[in-house]
């Protein structure tokens, strides 16, 4: 299992899909090679993993890392859904698109990477996937400026103001 770390009393929670092969390893979140990637990420927004709280929709590694099923995800949900009680952070960052599915179906990930979402009063920042961006050298910029804009984003949340939705 894969449950997830950092700070309980985080503004930010990172959700991402499910462990791969290191993360299985190591019982860690994000400590593969888009691991790596997303701690690049979190120090272009200015933040380092303990300012945060990293973990995945599903917490446990799906065999030869394929996508997580339905009734998988719907397994594992009530622990993500206890997490986000107890952190109760401002913004929640889906991380990749089925992270996003979960948090806003329908909302497409090219479309809203990097804004600020409100989606079922919750506040969310999606953004595309690390272990996309290894292999494209575009989407690796893409995110490290979404990156970049979110301490914008964050003081903007901290100071009340509202997103168009
Ligand atoms: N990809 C994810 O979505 N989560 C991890 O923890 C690692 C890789």
């Amino acid at each position: 299992m894969v449950p997830g770390e950092g700070s309980p009393s985080a503004d930010v929670m990172l959700v991402g899909e499910a462990p791969g092969a290191s993360e299985d390893k190591q019982g860690r979140p994000f400590v593969g090679r888009a691991g790596k990637l997303l701690d690049q990420l979190l120090e272009a927004a200015g933040l380092v993993r303990d300012d945060v709280y990293i973990t995945n929709v599903v917490k446990a590694r799906p065999p030869g890392n394929r996508d997580p099923k339905a009734p998988e995800v719907a397994h594992h949900l009530p622990w993500l859904e206890q997490q986000l009680a107890l952190i109760r952070p401002r913004v929640v960052i889906p991380v990749g698109r089925h992270a996003l599915a979960h948090f806003a179906p329908g909302r497409k990930i090219t479309e809203v990477h990097g804004e600020l979402v409100v989606e079922r009063e919750r506040q969310l920042v999606p953004w595309l996937h690390p272990a996309a961006a290894l292999r494209n050298r575009d989407l690796r910029e893409t995110l490290l400026q979404d990156a970049r804009a979110l301490p914008g984003i964050l003081e903007s949340v901290r100071e009340g103001l509202s997103a168009s939705g």
